[in-house]
């Protein structure tokens, strides 16, 4: 009998206990899978709101029902972990691509929404005659991004932030009015301390292999690869790449979890609101989880409570987990009617510099991106605010931020009238921020773990903050452990 705990039910800790199972063909082995609150799940929720439900928090006025995504609502696919998943949980067909109307996403220029060019693929021009006819850059800053292909490559291999190497290679102009919002909104980070080797490697390689990101985008013939054919598609996003469960986040969870609350098989068990608060190494080489032994565990938590957990046990592993920073963000989702929306501003989402000086980083229209998200004639918007840029507005009651979210939506999109719903979803130190640097010290991280023999530690906050990256992390874990 080997007894194995996982601790924390995000999608980590999740896809860690399914592929710990899958994996191991012991069928004698115990997977306890622990969570300190009562859902599973982490920064990953769904709201499915039928007619009429008084749900705190929001006022649901519209005549049919809502899913909303209160965290992540799809992800990527050309890292095929989380697809694969899928695949092996034999979920295919219940997953949707990204609607083909308004694939288009804008960004804020002087308060008004402008389309990113056609092939401006997160930082990586490859339509030269979109970035020539696009109103977003002046005409010298068009031509500083064309330059960028005659523009030296880095000589050494030392990190650096995103707006360095986005600066370096296309321009100030290029990257405050494109490149910060788009990346700073993907990672919520400040791009002057984003580490590019660990938020954007791809665009180095393409400088180390080609010289210059343009010359990468042509180097193959765009029908050969499908990366550089869906970077030329590409609006900000590469929107192809993209699918999401057509039942939500929440649903897709519960069939990761449904093995851990089967009654048939009492060898795996999912335990809600049993918080981890102590961990200890024994003697003999097992471990105490609170009061329980385990011969191993896996950790699939944020760094700062895994650091928690490990501190009397190796203080300095516990010291490196502790300095990984966290950002805090909100979201206020809100309804309006579709009517209301100026046609042109109509698009998957819209994203906002800081130059612009604007209350919200990012909105998203969830129900133009996915179908089935909402009725027919209503839009439902998520509107980002806080992050590493702008924590102060964190302290904002929730009605505060809805009148900020209302006031961004009116200026941009047009609606005037009451929203048929809102809500506010808050997610304290949820996002784990990146630095300069960061890929050394998660090196360090792993060298130190290898000193603990029966334990791995995983989630978003080594190897990837996205859904693919959680996955092929937790699946990395659970192969450690039964290594
Ligand atoms: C607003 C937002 C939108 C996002 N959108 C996308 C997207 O569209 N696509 C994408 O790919 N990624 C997206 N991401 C990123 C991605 O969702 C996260 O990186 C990922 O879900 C993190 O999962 P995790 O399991 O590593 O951590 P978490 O979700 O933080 O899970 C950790 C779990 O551990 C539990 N826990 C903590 N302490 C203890 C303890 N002592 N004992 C037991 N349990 C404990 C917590 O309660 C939590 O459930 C988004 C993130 C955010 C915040």
């Amino acid at each position: 009998m080997v007894r194995i705990a996982v601790v924390g039910a995000g999608i980590s800790g999740l896809a860690s206990a399914w592929f710990l199972r899958s994996q191991n063909h012991n069928p004698t082995t115990e997977i306890h899978l622990f969570e300190a609150s009562t859902r599973i799940g982490g920064v990953i929720d769904t709201l499915e709101l039928p007619l009429n439900t008084n749900h705190s928090n929001s006022d649901l006025l519209v005549s049919s029902d809502l899913l909303v995504e209160c965290g992540a609502d799809n992800f990527a696919t050309l890292l095929p972990d989380a697809l694969n998943l899928v695949r092996e949980m034999g979920l295919e067909s219940q997953f949707i691509t990204p609607q083909k109307d308004f694939r288009i996403a804008q960004v804020v220029r002087k308060g008004k929404l402008i389309p990113i060019p056609n092939g401006f693929s997160l930082m990586q021009p490859t339509r030269m005659g979109a970035i020539l006819a696009t109103p977003i850059l002046s005409p010298l800053g068009k031509l500083r991004v064309l330059r960028e292909s005659i523009i030296p490559r880095k000589i050494n291999d030392e990190d650096e932030s995103v707006e360095s190497f986005a600066v370096r290679r296309l321009g100030r102009e290029c990257f405050e009015r494109l490149v910060e919002p788009i990346v700073g909104g993907i990672f919520t980070a400040k791009a002057d301390q984003l580490s590019m080797q660990a938020a954007m490697p791809q665009f180095l390689r393409m400088e180390k292999e080609h010289g210059s990101l343009i010359r990468a985008a042509f180097a193959k013939k765009p029908s050969a690869n499908r990366e550089t054919r869906s970077a030329r598609e590409a609006s900000g996003a590469r929107y192809d790449q993209f699918i999401a469960p057509k039942r939500g986040m929440r649903w897709w969870l519960s069939e990761l979890a449904a093995p851990f609350q089967n009654p048939a098989n009492p060898n795996l068990q999912l335990h809600l609101n049993q918080p981890i608060k102590s961990l200890q190494r024994n003697d003999d080489g097992t471990w105490q989880v609170n009061q329980s032994t385990f011969d191993k565990v896996c950790l699939a938590l944020p760094s700062y409570a895994t650091a928690q957990l490990l501190t009397p046990i190796a203080p300095n592993l516990a010291a490196e987990l502790a300095s990984i920073e966290y950002a805090s963000s909100a979201i206020a989702v809100l309804a309006v009617r579709k009517d209301e929306i100026r046609p042109e501003a109509l698009c998957f989402g819209s994203i906002a510099p800081s130059i612009e000086k604007r209350n919200c980083l990012a909105i998203s229209l969830s129900s133009e991106k996915y179908a089935g998200r909402c009725p027919q004639d209503t839009v439902l918007m998520r509107v980002f605010m806080g992050g590493s840029l702008r924590p102060d507005l964190l302290e904002l009651s929730d009605d505060q931020l809805i009148d900020i979210a209302r006031k961004e939506i009116r200026e941009l999109f047009g609606p005037h009238s009451e929203p048929l719903f809102r809500h506010v979803v808050r997610w304290n130190r949820a996002m784990p921020q990146y630095a300069v640097g960061h890929l050394q010290k998660v090196q360090r991280i792993r060298n130190l773990e290898t000193q603990l023999p029966g334990l791995a530690i995983t989630g978003n906050a080594y190897d990837g903050v996205g859904i693919p990256q959680c996955i092929r992390g937790a699946k990395q874990a659970a192969q450690r452990l039964l290594a």
